[in-house]
């Protein structure tokens, strides 16, 4: 097992702040964040496995050693990408529950114990508790209690960044969350961050993803972000939002299949990431994170998306330029720029609200998702990359994007689909990404030059490929039609022998990055 070769799959890179976009005020309360944030990289450490501290302390000992160095990266001995097969010698598998339960706690056995302790329940379930064993009994703990030692002082962390805080919504939501770092109540301050107005300071922190609880998926593990807004970024999202419900009409469809009904998507905000601790430190790093999970909160106040720039920066130069200098003709890799990466993610996130939703069928109120059922995920995911194509074609037309903007768009959305496929087609976000490859390359949009043995965009059918893209695949969902999506699937959504051997040339490209803080 070569740790180093593993290592070379997370490209380094530096995750710098720019000095001059906050006050000196702003920095004192983003530093007083960060030694939070460090308290929750303890908390997390000690989530993923029970013996990942006396682990961690034996392995920095030598610290420049490559199973220290992967072992930072993952946060433990336990290869991310690799279903968290163990790296380290002597180290057992991974327990399903991570240090959430009991080591030897099996699934019949909490299930037993709540057949007979059914008040336990709630408590048990929790996002927020350990599961222990006292005597022949088992126990929650809650998390205010086993993690006091590092919330107690975390919490000393974000009141002093409250008392700094201009910002009355940001002020509330620190002290807010410093509070529930001791009462174990995550709900308040949860609606107080989805309600954040004004703010430069884009942070949260707390107890939310349950991935790492593979046992129930009911344990939430720490993580924080701590970002600073992109003022300039927000302003043309707000006005892109703007122009949502003339995208709705511009969709491709008969009038009569438009505006049929989506909930709006979450509001979003652009911002850079200064630093993360925890659970979103750990292994592939995120682009953008939709909080808060609570449902309860999400019915009364919503949710709210966070995107960071310079995160999808640092993979466009690690990851997707290095991918298109080996899939794309010449004079497409030239194209292929960061602003049309990011506006076609950012345009894919609005796509996901703009669309049929809640559809009627036979008279029959339903949602797309009901009748597509575990076809809709890929068709969605490939409903909003193609809309991204389109709508962004739009946004040129009025003037919000300009012309030479418009001819980086193709270049750079085709090597974005290499991203996604490359890795298989059995998820949603790559089997989405090759039915709309081979569609388009069926219609001529894409081709593949003999002579460069790469791939590229043919400008002359691009545009009208992608528009028919869109109509089908917007039929498939304003008719709920199981079928013809299953079909479509079959013919779209797989790797053909010829694209798989230029997928091959990918394997050096690094998987994800490595970020390193400018803070830390
Ligand atoms: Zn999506």
């Amino acid at each position: 097992m070569d740790i180093t070769k593993k290592i070379e799959k997370f490209a380094p890179v530096d995750i710098e702040v720019d000095r001059s976009l906050a006050t000196e005020k702003e920095w004192e309360l983003i530093e007083e964040l960060v030694k939070a944030s460090h308290y929750i990289d303890e908390i997390f450490l000690r989530q993923v496995y029970d013996k990942n501290v006396e682990l961690r302390e034996r392995l920095r000992k030598d610290s420049t050693s490559p199973e220290f160095i992967f072992f930072t990266i993952n946060q433990g001995p336990f290869d991310r990408i690799d279903d968290n097969r163990p790296f380290i010698k002597g180290v057992p598998p991974k327990p399903e529950g991570a240090n959430f339960y009991p080591t030897d706690l099996k699934k019949e056995e909490f299930e037993d114990w709540l057949k007979t302790h059914p008040s336990d329940r709630g408590q048990f379930e929790s996002n927020f508790t350990n599961i222990e064993r006292d005597g022949d009994k088992l126990i929650a703990v809650p998390y205010s209690k086993t993690y006091e030692e590092w919330l107690t002082p975390a919490a000393g962390h974000l009141r002093k960044a409250a008392v700094l805080a201009n910002n009355v919504s940001l002020k509330k939501y620190l002290i807010g969350r410093a509070d529930a770092f001791v009462s174990n109540d995550y709900f308040q301050s949860d609606a107080d961050w989805v309600r954040l107005s004004d703010h430069t300071i884009e942070v949260v922190v707390g107890p939310y993803e349950v991935y790492e609880d593979a046992l129930f998926g009911y344990k939430a593990a720490f993580e924080s972000f701590v970002t600073y807004v992109d003022k300039a970024e927000s302003k043309r999202l707000a006005k892109v939002v703007g122009f949502i419900p003339e995208l709705e009409q511009h969709l491709p469809v008969e009038d009569n299949f438009k505006g049929i009904g989506r909930s709006p998507e979450s509001p979003i905000t652009v911002s850079n990431l200064i630093y993360s601790a925890g659970d979103s430190k750990a292994g592939i790093q995120t682009l953008a994170f939709n909080l808060p999970n609570d449902e309860r909160v999400r019915r009364e106040y919503g949710s709210k998306k966070v995107m960071m720039k310079n995160v999808h920066h640092a993979k466009f130069e690690k990851i997707l330029k290095p991918i298109a200098s080996l899939v794309l003709n010449p004079r497409d890799f030239e194209r292929v720029e960061f602003e049309a990466f990011f506006s076609h993610t950012l345009l894919h996130e609005i796509s996901h609200g703009i669309g049929p939703g809640e559809i009627q069928i036979c008279g029959k109120d339903t949602t797309v998702g009901r009748e597509l059922k575990e076809l809709y995920a890929t068709i969605e995911e490939c409903k909003a990359d193609t809309l991204a194509v389109y709508n962004n074609m739009y946004l040129v037309e009025k003037g919000l994007y300009s012309k030479s903007f418009a001819e980086t768009l193709g270049a750079t959305y085709l090597a974005g689909i290499f991203r996604s496929i490359r890795f298989g087609v059995s998820r949603a976000h790559g089997g989405g990404n090759a039915i709309q490859f081979n569609y388009l390359l069926e219609k001529g949009g894409i081709i593949f030059d003999k002579k460069t043995n790469c791939f590229g965009i043919n400008e002359g059918a691009f545009l009208s490929a992608i528009k028919d893209l869109a109509h089908d695949i917007l039929m498939i969902e304003a008719c709920g039609d199981y079928k013809a999506a299953s079909k479509f699937m079959e013919k779209y959504s797989n790797v053909k022998p010829e694209t798989q051997k230029v997928i091959d040339r990918l394997k050096g490209v690094p998987v994800d990055i490595r970020p390193k803080y400018a803070f830390e």
